[in-house]
């Protein structure tokens, strides 16, 4: 049973227990796909059905965040902890490479999907990138057919949100691949074009404000974050 977070129900895993369920699927017959919504996704979700559908009807939602965590906590409902997408995406490339799975990188600006590539083929040996595609192209079908020609078993998604989510809702079986994982920005920090918050800032759930020092045009985006928090609250209060 899924933990509901403000209409959106999350899968109450650790981070090893989500890399585990992860590659069980890269193992089981047919297509999946995974999502990892934070705040931002939550405020989105209530306004557009169709995005909370192709949340809601995903093989896995993992609490992107400490912004989806407290929300739970308001709730009365507390996820185990968070699962950032890249976090969990960094879990299952080990077992892939250990496992000989084939992977697809789709997403970013033309270039960063080829770099990203030489990098996580670097830190896992073994690691089988069968291809690449940036993330600005008109017409889905011959992307469709790079990833099936491809024989990846998994894809990472990079297009934003909800762009990814309604890209693998609409192309995902067709391609042949087994899971797609909807990550975001994750190929900008593998190609080492954004860095990541450091270690300390992550342990502290201050991600976000470091991306926002990096990055201060998003605070149009961000300060619309604190609104999940509220609408917990007041989702908890009418529940007494
Ligand atoms: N992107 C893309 N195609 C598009 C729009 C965006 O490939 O049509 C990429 C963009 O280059 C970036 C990622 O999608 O690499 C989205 O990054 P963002 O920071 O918005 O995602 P977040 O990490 O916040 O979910």
């Amino acid at each position: 049973m899924r933990t509901d977070v403000l209409g959106v129900g999350f899968d109450n895993l650790t981070l090893e227990e989500a890399a585990r369920a992860g590659a069980d699927l890269v193992e089981s017959e047919g297509f999946h796909y995974a999502v990892t919504p934070n705040p931002e996704f939550l405020l989105s979700a209530r306004k557009d059905p169709e995005f909370k559908q192709a949340l809601l009807a995903a093989d896995l939602v993992l609490a992107d965040g400490v912004g989806v965590i407290y929300s739970a906590k308001i709730l009365g409902r507390p996820l185990k902890g968070k699962v950032p997408g890249i976090d969990f995406a960094q879990r299952l490339l080990a077992w892939m490479a250990e496992h000989g799975k084939r992977l697809f990188l789709l997403g970013a600006k033309p270039g960063v999907a080829e770099l990203a590539a030489a990098n996580l083929k670097s830190s896992y040996p073994g690691l089988i990138v069968c291809g690449t595609h940036d993330g600005y192209f008109k017409e889905d079908a011959p992307v469709v057919e790079a990833i099936r020609s491809s024989a990846a078993d998994v894809v990472f998604v990079c297009l934003g949100a909800p762009k990814q989510e309604f890209w693998m809702v609409r192309n995902g079986p067709a391609t042949g691949a087994h899971l797609m994982i909807g990550l975001g920005g994750s190929l900008d920090v593998f190609a080492g074009v954004v860095e990541r918050a450091p270690k300390a800032f992550q342990k502290l759930g201050l991600e976000w404000l470091y991306r926002l020092m990096k990055e201060p045009k998003r605070i149009g985006r961000m300060i619309k974050l604190p609104l999940v928090l509220w609408y917990a609250m007041g989702a908890r209060i009418r529940r007494r």
